[in-house]
């Protein structure tokens, strides 16, 4: 069971992805985003350029995407790299300690009740009565869906929970979340900076929806829910509601699961597998014939096919 701030969009919509066994599947990381926030680490902590690009062990390919990047990004107070731990049974918070690299366990972190996730800055403002977290995202056009605005952003609001929770002092706490929007060449496009501010009131439904999703996963139960996280789930090969669409592709339901993760499976499962291909490529080549026509609405502001006026696309 691996869950924390960060993986609560998906885990929130469908909690089998956090209790399924997760076979290796091979999920294209995002290392841009990774080195750009390591330098904008490197840069808070005060070191000039060439320094925090040596210390962070940022590529050199990478210099100008750095040196593009504008100052504000680590120009922010308080306490960078803040892990936090909500403990869902007792419904309490505390801080389990800065720039743990997500070594939780090591820090002392209960899994049976405690979930944990990091913000990348944290302030308390006690006079106010007013917290704040910032976190940073280097992003493209295609992936924005994964960073709602902070009211709807699960990693913001549980990080604005734990704040409210271990400082009973505070009355709000103000939400920041800086999103980095980088072009497919890596080069640096504009920073959106997206504003919100809640109380231990307006959190309560999503302390509710919390508990209510944790205990489902530590019961290893939930619903299954198909969304955009999905191409990224760590549990996609053994989810049963994919295997069930592949089923129903095919018509001919086989005897054992059709993604393969041993060469037992690969022998036993290639032939369907192969007709699964096949199938689908015969569906996805008709469907795209279709939009190439006219794009097809999917509901809400979602088109498969090419949509001129703003590029949106899915599939
Ligand atoms: S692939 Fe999608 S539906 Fe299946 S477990 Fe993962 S998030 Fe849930």
């Amino acid at each position: 069971m691996k869950v924390s701030g960060s993986n609560l969009l998906r885990v929130l919509n469908c909690a089998p992805s956090a209790w399924l066994p997760q076979p290796n599947r091979l999920i294209a990381a995002a290392v841009r985003g990774t080195h750009g926030h390591a330098y904008c680490q490197g840069r808070r902590d005060g070191l000039e350029h060439d320094a925090a690009m040596k210390a962070r062990g940022i590529p050199e390919k990478y210099d100008a995407m750095m040196r593009s990047l504008p100052e504000s990004l680590w120009n922010t107070g308080g306490t960078s790299e803040v892990a936090f731990a909500y403990n869902w049974r007792e419904d309490t918070a505390r801080v389990l300690g800065g720039d743990l690299q997500r070594q939780y366990d090591k820090a002392g972190l209960k899994r049976s009740s405690e979930l944990p996730g990091t913000i990348d800055v944290a302030a308390v403002h006690k006079e106010a009565r007013m917290g704040a977290v910032e976190d940073l995202k280097f992003i493209t056009e295609q992936s924005r869906w994964r960073y709602p605005p902070p009211l709807r952003n699960p990693q913001m609001l549980f990080a604005a929970l734990c704040m409210l929770l271990s400082v009973p002092e505070l009355s709000a706490v103000e939400m920041k979340l800086v999103l980095v929007v980088m072009s497919d060449e890596d080069e640096y496009e504009r920073t959106l900076i997206l504003t919100g501010e809640v109380t231990l009131m307006d959190l309560a439904p999503f302390r509710e929806a919390l508990q209510a999703t944790m205990a489902d996963v530590w019961n290893k139960r939930g619903e299954y829910m198909e969304g955009p996280w999905c191409d990224e789930c760590p549990a996609y090969c053994s989810c049963e509601h994919q295997v069930g669409l592949l089923r129903a592709t095919l018509d001919t339901p086989p005897a054992t699961g059709m993604f393969v993760v041993t060469p037992e499976q690969v022998a036993q499962a290639l032939p369907r597998l192969l007709a699964a291909e096949k199938a689908l490529e015969v569906a996805i080549n008709a469907a795209k014939k279709l939009s190439d026509q006219e794009p097809i609405p999917l509901g809400g502001d979602r088109f498969y096919g090419p949509v001129p006026e703003d590029k949106r696309t899915v599939g």
